[in-house]
């Protein structure tokens, strides 16, 4: 097969990214196969909602259109809840989350782009073992998606990918483009390879750059991303953190929802009727909570909402970025579209720029 567009891939830094073409009959097919490479997961309803989960038939799976689903793809590399070891008198013994493989299909180039936050965060030395081997063994099949009025990612930079995943296919309605970008990738590729066709022509060009013009021009909403930091600079003791203070309920939905966000607490749990032995777990936790901040002795570094508002979004629009280089907002629209009270990435910047927003 021949190449006709290379770049670095840091899935795999020895393999060059490629393109093929898929017919849009052979989708179904193609994912019935990948059970050969790990359990699959993808955007699934379940109780109404739509998530992140295993699929059980492949027509379940939502792969068109602006959806969104409730929580971000972190949910399956960093579980909200698990025990990280078992402990007794003799020492303890590691209990690890994920260890299955797993093919996740549908994700968006913004999840995309969180995952790889994340890696920054859990994979930098000393490297999050649980993180590591979560990470490891879940593959990504990214697909192109439509933005609706709270996506960001045009702002962010965030709606194309050029690195981490496995393959990605973009729907050119009655057929795909697909990006491979892995050795994984390209495994699955040699395994299915009379769905797949390596010639893409001029015409396929072309329908691409349409198709990316048509999804630029269906973005309604926009912030000024890159002035961020140093807004959030200026405005470090501006009035408007009180301003949000007043509204903000402390309820962490927008810490759980964003998919580069990453604390969590461990607590100890001692076992029914004994002082020895027991197991330690790992809950997410959020910085919009009171008692993030709390130490020993009372003292509480965060013990206003305003004050825990200005980190987060400190955090989000500026601090991330100067520690690894991209700023840790991806533009999902989650925020915009959890918190009750209208606080978020888009009320926040027009507030540093001075513009009204939402009583
Ligand atoms: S700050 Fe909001 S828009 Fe940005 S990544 Fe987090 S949830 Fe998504
Ligand atoms: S900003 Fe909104 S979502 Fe976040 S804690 Fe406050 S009320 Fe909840």
């Amino acid at each position: 097969m021949t190449p006709v567009h290379t770049t670095p891939d840091t899935q795999d830094p020895v393999f060059t990214v490629r393109i093929l073409k898929m017919k849009s009959e052979f989708l179904k097919g193609f994912l019935e196969s990948l059970e050969k490479f790990g359990k699959l997961y993808g955007p699934v309803v379940r109780n109404g909602v739509l998530k992140y989960d295993e699929v059980h038939d492949v027509d379940e799976v939502v792969l068109t259109g602006d959806w969104h689903t409730l929580l971000p793809l972190k949910k399956l590399v960093h579980p909200t809840r698990f025990d990280m070891f078992r402990f007794d008198n003799d020492g303890f013994t590691t209990d690890y989350p994920v260890v299955e493989k797993r093919v996740v299909v549908g994700v968006h180039p913004c999840e995309i782009h969180g995952l790889l936050r994340l890696d920054d965060v859990f994979l930098q030395d000393p490297v999050d073992p649980y993180y590591e081997r979560a990470r490891a063994n879940t593959a990504i099949i990214g697909f192109s998606c439509l933005p609706d009025e709270a996506c960001l990612c045009k702002s962010t930079g965030t709606d194309i990918v050029e690195e981490g995943f496995d393959l990605f296919f973009v729907d050119l309605e009655d057929y795909y483009l697909v990006w491979v970008g892995s050795s994984l990738g390209h495994d699955m590729v040699l395994e299915n390879e009379e769905y797949f066709d390596e010639d893409v022509l001029h015409e396929d060009i072309e329908r691409y750059i349409q198709w990316r013009a048509k999804r630029d021009s269906m973005f309604v909403t926009s912030f000024e991303f890159k002035n961020m930091p140093d807004l959030m600079e200026l405005s470090y003791n501006s009035d408007i953190w009180d301003y949000f203070a007043e509204k903000c309920i402390s309820c962490g939905q927008c810490t759980m929802v964003c998919p580069t966000c990453n604390c969590y607490n461990v607590v100890d749990i001692l076992d029914v009727n004994s002082e020895t032995t027991g197991r330690r777990e790992r809950v997410w936790d959020s910085c919009m909570f009171v008692d993030y901040s709390l130490v020993a002795g009372g003292h509480n570094f965060r013990g206003s909402r305003a004050d825990r508002l200005k980190l987060w979004y400190t955090h989000k629009l500026r601090a991330f970025g100067g520690e690894y280089g991209k700023p840790s907002c991806v533009g999902c629209g989650r925020c915009v579209r959890t918190c009750p009270v209208d606080i978020n990435v888009l009320t926040v910047s027009r507030a540093l720029l001075q513009q009204e927003v939402p009583s």
